[in-house]
């Protein structure tokens, strides 16, 4: 692959925060890729170059000086060896010189350019680098925001009304099938929040306006398990749909204890909480249910929402996120110490599509499950739904109906299945 020319700019995400879009030329092709931007992000993270402004200028001026001069200087035998390329570039163990969204922009964009130079569709390029089997992702939809993305902040007061993070639907089968089932739940959901009294005043928008980061309903409750017991009513009339969350809780661990609803609970106590809700509410998957440096904390809820004893006979999901961080050495981490049983993807975390596939391949060794992952604040590229389909990923979690830089990843879903069926 040779790269004639760069271009790099700054566009705005759904936050209305500057994010970084590049442009790679080669002959008569060209390929653009934007980077989202998380909020509850891990601490061993990739670095997210970020100038005192909140703007991404230093990490624009590092694509279009220092990376566009060396990648255009030279011809590349394959995208793994630009990606490594681009890491020996930066130098750093964190990709904090020249950032992780200058890198991953241009790993993005040069991965769109070779399927564009193959005459392939982007999953089906990432399925042919990655060596996975491309099928269907379960929808992971958003519905109710909670935590850091609702303006709820858990803090040793606990002022936070809905303490998890995410509350979301899990539905499975063809997109073309899954999405409409998605969108009614999703309005359903709407219409219940709406209207309290019709619903024993379970959930109660403070606003018409209150919609969290993430594009879902963001209502406040006053129990832990009202917005379940809401949630429990949909999925019941709806075959192949369930309920899970993501708990964030690195956002919710103050001073050596968990923060919810103005009460701390020890690592043992929540996981408690975490079994009842299980059990009461049959939940697919718990996504970063402890702080995290807590691998202890999640090898023990793993064990014991996956012994075969469990009502649910072992099959909840317990999904690392902050934990591992889409990061290789981590997940083989967390795979020798048994501490969960699925991965978030988040290819910003790391920084290039080749370390991004590396944590799949790590994932899949350890014999777990794969959740692809947009950022809270996103752009409308849609790579998200490709890799997700390309890698066969059990699921995608892609936001709420209420942005439309959620729904593009849908709607590419639904073209890709179009694309696997006619081709
Ligand atoms: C998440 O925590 O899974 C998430 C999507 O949020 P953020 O992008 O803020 O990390
Ligand atoms: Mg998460």
């Amino acid at each position: 692959m040779h790269i004639d020319r760069i271009e790099a700019k700054s566009i705005l995400d759904t936050r209305g925060r500057p994010t970084i879009e590049t442009t790679l030329f080669s002959g008569t092709l060209e390929a653009t890729a934007s980077v989202p931007s998380g909020k509850s992000t891990g601490k061993h993270e990739a670095l997210e170059l970020r100038d005192a402004d909140d703007s991404v200028a230093q990490a624009i001026k590092n694509v279009n000086g220092e990376i566009a001069t060396a990648i255009t200087e030279r011809d590349f035998n394959s995208l793994d060896e630009l990606d490594n390329f681009l890491i020996s570039l930066d130098g750093t163990p964190n990709k904090s010189r020249l950032g992780a969204n200058a890198i991953l922009s241009v790993s993005i964009a040069a991965m769109r350019l070779s399927a564009l130079q193959e005459n392939m569709p982007l999953w089906q390029a990432i399925a042919k680098r990655a060596g996975t089997t491309p099928s269907t992702p379960r929808l992971f939809v958003n519905v109710m925001n909670g935590g850091a993305h609702a303006g709820f902040p858990s803090n040793k007061f606990g002022t936070g009304k809905l303490p998890f993070q995410e509350y979301l639907l899990v539905v499975e089968g063809k997109t073309s099938e899954t999405f409409p089932i998605a969108q009614e739940l999703f309005a359903k959901l709407g219409e219940l929040l709406w209207k309290p009294g019709v619903h024993n005043n379970c959930g109660r928008l403070a606003s018409t306006t209150s919609m969290g980061d993430e594009g879902g309903y963001a209502p406040t409750f006053d129990t832990l398990e009202k917005p379940f017991e809401l949630l429990a009513e949909l999925v019941k009339e709806f075959p192949n749909t369930s309920i899970a969350i993501d708990a964030a809780a690195s956002e919710l661990f103050h001073d050596g204890v968990y923060q919810l609803l103005g009460k701390s609970y020890s690592p043992d106590e929540l996981a408690a909480i975490y079994r009842e809700l299980v059990e009461r509410f049959s939940l697919h998957s718990i996504e970063d249910p402890f702080a995290e440096n807590a691998g202890t904390d999640f090898a023990k809820l793993t064990a014991t929402l996956n012994s075969p004893s469990t009502p649910l006979g072992a099959t909840t999901l317990v999904v690392g996120d902050d934990l591992t961080v889409t990061n290789p050495a981590r997940i083989i981490e967390a795979a020798k110490n048994k501490e969960i049983n699925a991965v978030l993807i988040k290819p910003n975390q790391i920084g290039t599509v080749k370390e991004a596939l590396e944590a799949v391949r790590e994932t899949y060794n350890a014999g777990w499950e794969v959740v692809a992952s947009h950022r809270s604040g996103e752009t409308s590229d849609t790579f998200i739904a490709d890799f997700a389909y390309g890698i066969g990923a059990h699921g995608l979690k892609a936001g709420g109906f209420a942005q439309p830089e959620r729904l593009v990843k849908y709607e590419r879903l639904l073209a890709i299945e179009h694309e696997a069926e006619t081709r």
